[in-house]
C-alpha cells in the first residue's frame, strides 16, 4: 500500500490518457509517471528526508507528490501565502530538503546548506537517470504526507498522513478507472491544502483528466470549463459565491455544456448560494463534501439526491438538509458532549470520527486518537434523526457570555435569512459585566438596506436575548482564506478594536 500505485496502475491501463493539463502544458499517464520516476531518482540522489513545495498548481504538484512516493520520502506542500519569516521557520523544521519552487518563491528563502532548492522548470524537463528505477517503500505505516496547519492558535503543527490513511480513502470512495475519456476535472485549490492533493490522487485513480488553474478568478473558470470541456469542479463556497455573482452581474450565460457534476467544501456554504447555482446549472450533480485535513479529506457527503429532494420538496425537514453535510462516508460518527458522553439525534456536541482514513496524527505531538481510535474534530455540530449531520462551528470559536456558550453558527443562520444580509460572521468581543458578548460583521446585498435594530430584533424574536449582537458592523466584503475559511481572528480583532474604542 503505498499511494504511488494509483499512478503505476493508472499508466498501466491508460497510459495514453491525458493526465494534466496546465496552461499549455499536457502530460498522459504514461508522460506523468515516467517524469515522476526521474525525478524520484532525482530525491534519492540529493539524499533528501523531505520533498517540498513552495509554488502555485503546476504539474510539478502531481508529480512531486509521485516522486515522493517512489523515493520514499515525506511530500511537503508549502502555503505560498506565508511570509518569509514564517516560510523559513517551517523550512528549517523540514531538512535535509530538496525544495521545488520558482524564482519568485526561492528569493523568501534564506540559503542553508540543508535545502537544495530546485526551479520547477528543472525539476519539470530532468533527464532519465543512470542506475535502478527508485522502489517505492513497502511499508503502508511511512508518512505520504506532511501537511502544516495554518497556525491560528499558535505554532503551526504538521499532520501527517500515512500511505495507508490514503490508501484507504481513495479505494474506498473512487472506483478505479471509473471516468471516460471525455472526463476532466478542474481544480482551483491550492496544492498545499488537502483538498488540492485529494484531488490529484482521486483523479488519477479515477483515470481522470486534471486542468490545473494556479489562481482563482470566475472568468477564468468559466473560460476553462469550455475551452477543456470540463465535466466535475470542486469549490470552496467563496469561488461559488464570485461564480454566480459574476455570471449575474455580466448577464453571461450560465453556459457550461460538458458540466456534470459540481462538489464543494471546506467551510460552511451559504444556502443561498447554492440554490442560485442549483437554478443557474440545472442538471448538474451538487455534492456537499465535509473532511478535515487530518482525516484525508472526505469524512461526510450530501449527495445530488439529496441535493434534488431539497429542492423538489414542501417538506422543511428535507429542505433543511441543504444546510447539512450529509450523512458519514466510510468512516463512523459520533457525537459527544464536553464530557465524552455519547449525545443522541439532534443534540449537539464535538463531532468524533474513526477509520481507516483518519489519521488524526501530528509530528511531536503524536496520535490524538482516544484508545478506541476516536479523532476529536474541532467542529461542533448534531446528527438529525435520519443521520444527516449540521455543522454548528468551530469548538474554538464559540463565544462564552456569562458562562453560557453561544454559537455563532445559530445567529449567522437567523441573520442570513433576512433578504438584504449577504454574509455575516459573529464573535466574541470582550464585554466588561459578561466576559464575552456576541458581535457580527455582515455583508449587505447590492442595494439591499437593514439597520442594526432591524437585525438585533430579528435575532431577538428568533432565538434569546443573549444571542442578540451587541454591536453590528457593516463591511462590503468579510476576510476569507484561499480554502474558503473566513478570517473569525481578524475579524474578532477588527470588531474588539472598534468596541473598545466606543467605550
Ligand atoms: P488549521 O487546522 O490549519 O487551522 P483548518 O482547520 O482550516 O486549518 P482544514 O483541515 O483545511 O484545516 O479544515 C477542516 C475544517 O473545515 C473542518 O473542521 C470544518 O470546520 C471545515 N469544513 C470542511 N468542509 C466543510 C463543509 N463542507 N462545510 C462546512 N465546513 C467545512
Amino acid at each position: 500500500m503505498n499511494i504511488s500505485m494509483i499512478l503505476d496502475m493508472a499508466a498501466e491501463a491508460f497510459g495514453d490518457r491525458v493526465a494534466v493539463v496546465c496552461g499549455d502544458q499536457r502530460y498522459t499517464y504514461a508522460e506523468l509517471r515516467a517524469c515522476a520516476l526521474r525525478a524520484a531518482a532525482r530525491i534519492k540522489a540529493s539524499g533528501a528526508a523531505y520533498v517540498a513545495l513552495l509554488d502555485t498548481a503546476s504539474p510539478a504538484a502531481p508529480v512531486a507528490i509521485y516522486a515522493a512516493a517512489y523515493a520514499a520520502v515525506p511530500y511537503v506542500p508549502l502555503n505560498y501565502r506565508l511570509t518569509a519569516p514564517e516560510l523559513n521557520e517551517l523550512a528549517e523544521r523540514i531538512t535535509p530538503a530538496l525544495l521545488i519552487t520558482t524564482p519568485e518563491y526561492g528569493k523568501l528563502l534564506t540559503p542553508r546548506d540543508d535545502l537544495q532548492l530546485i526551479m520547477r522548470d528543472e525539476f519539470l524537463s530532468l533527464p532519465d537517470a543512470d542506475g535502478d528505477t527508485p522502489q517505492p517503500s513497502e511499508d503502508p505505516r511511512d508518512i505520504a504526507v506532511q501537511l502544516f496547519t495554518s497556525g491560528t492558535t499558535g505554532k503551526p503543527k504538521a499532520a501527517i498522513l500515512r500511505h495507508e490513511n490514503l490508501m484507504s480513502y481513495i479505494v474506498g470512495t473512487v472506483e478505479f478507472g471509473s471516468a471516460d475519456e471525455s472526463d476532466a476535472i478542474v481544480v482551483t485549490v491550492p496544492p498545499y491544502h488537502i483538498a488540492g492533493i485529494s484531488a490529484v490522487l482521486s483523479s488519477t485513480y479515477a483515470c481522470r483528466r486534471m486542468v490545473l488553474l494556479a489562481n482563482f478568478e470566475p472568468g477564468a473558470w468559466l473560460a476553462a470549463m469550455r475551452s477543456e470541456q470540463v465535466s466535475n469542479a470542486f469549490l470552496v463556497p467563496t469561488m461559488l459565491s464570485r461564480i454566480v455573482d459574476h455570471l449575474q452581474a455580466s448577464g453571461e450565460a450560465p453556459e457550461l455544456p460538458a458540466l456534470r457534476a459540481l462538489a464543494y467544501g471546506g467551510g460552511k456554504m451559504p444556502l443561498s448560494t447554492i440554490a442560485k447555482a442549483m437554478e443557474l446549472f440545472p442538471g448538474v450533480d451538487f455534492t456537499n463534501a465535509y473532511g478535515l485535513t487530518e482525516t484525508s479529506s472526505t469524512i461526510a457527503v450530501l449527495g445530488p439526491d439529496d441535493h434534488r429532494a431539497a429542492a423538489a420538496s414542501s417538506d422543511p425537514l428535507v429542505q433543511r438538509r441543504l444546510a447539512s453535510v450529509g450523512k458519514p462516508a466510510a468512516v463512523e460518527l459520533q457525537i459527544r458532549d464536553d464530557d465524552g458522553k455519547l449525545l443522541g439525534p439532534e443534540e449537539a456536541g464535538l463531532v468524533f470520527v474513526r477509520g481507516p482514513q483518519v489519521s488524526g496524527e501530528y509530528l511531536s505531538l503524536g496520535s490524538q486518537l482516544d484508545a478506541d481510535g476516536w479523532f476529536p474534530t474541532k467542529d461542533r455540530g448534531y446528527l438529525d434523526a435520519e443521520g444527516y449531520l449540521f455543522l454548528d462551528g468551530r469548538a474554538d470559536d464559540v463565544i462564552v457570555r456569562g458562562g453560557e456558550n453561544i454559537s455563532p453558527g445559530e445567529i449567522e443562520d437567523v441573520l442570513l435569512s433576512h433578504a438584504a444580509v449577504a454574509d455575516v460572521a459573529c464573535v466574541a468581543i470582550p464585554d466588561e459585566q459578561w466576559g464575552e458578548a456576541v458581535a457580527a460583521a455582515i455583508v449587505l446585498h447590492p442595494g439591499g438596506s437593514a439597520s442594526e435594530t432591524e437585525l438585533q430584533d430579528l435575532v431577538r424574536t428568533a432565538l434569546r436575548s443573549s444571542r442578540v449582537p451587541q454591536r453590528i458592523v457593516f463591511k462590503d466584503a468579510l476576510p476569507y482564506n484561499e480554502t474558503g475559511k473566513v478570517l473569525r481572528r481578524v475579524i474578532r480583532q477588527e470588531l474588539a478594536a472598534l468596541a473598545g474604542a466606543a467605550s
